[in-house]
């Protein structure tokens, strides 16, 4: 078994289970058991499941099933979901940053993050920190394919929001990669 496991190692770690265990049909029932508080015999199933990654784990189940939302897990892009995953990881692990209002997942209340700063989470009346320059290149940047549009009227970059739990991501795709749910 490692032991080195590093904070990005674990925010992946913990990526990749939740989204083996939505693949697997056994996700809404581990986020039920996480809810609960209970021990989880789940996670010996799933060999990411170790330390941090555990209570990261289920720390993560609880909060994305707290408000309902465990059908919006299969309504988005897998690399979408990841993001949202991604976010939540580094922020339940305390290994990113957020905006002067300290948001914690302790005090649970509607947070934001973006595509383009995934380690950043601001609370509502700051998502002026995740703002980009209007027009400049990381503005016209696609989250999903890295294509730079040209940002005329039939190239742009659409802009689009995800929520699962209280973590809302906001992104920007080109006309290729938008979805419909
Ligand atoms: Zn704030
Ligand atoms: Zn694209």
């Amino acid at each position: 078994m490692r032991t080195d496991f590093g904070e990005a190692e674990e925010v992946e770690a913990i990526v990749d289970t939740v989204c083996r265990m939505i693949d697997s049909g056994r996700y809404e029932r581990f986020a039920v058991e996480a809810r609960r508080g209970t021990p989880v015999a789940l996670r010996d199933q799933f060999d990411a499941a170790q330390g941090h990654v555990d209570s990261g784990l289920r720390r993560a189940a609880a909060m994305l099933s707290a408000r309902g939302q465990l059908d919006s897990v299969s309504a988005a892009p897998r690399w979408v979901l990841r993001l949202v995953l991604r976010s939540t990881a580094t922020w339940l692990l305390g290994a990113g940053s957020t905006c002067p209002h300290d948001p914690s997942p302790e005090r649970p209340q509607p947070v934001v993050t973006a595509a383009w700063r995934p380690d950043l989470i601001t609370c509502a009346r700051c998502t002026h920190l995740l703002a980009l320059v209007p027009g400049s290149a990381a503005d016209r940047t696609c989250d999903s394919c890295s294509r730079v549009t040209s940002g005329l009227r039939d190239d742009g970059v659409f802009p689009g929001a995800f929520a699962l739990g209280p973590v809302q991501l906001m992104l920007g795709v080109c006309r290729d990669c938008r979805w419909t749910t």
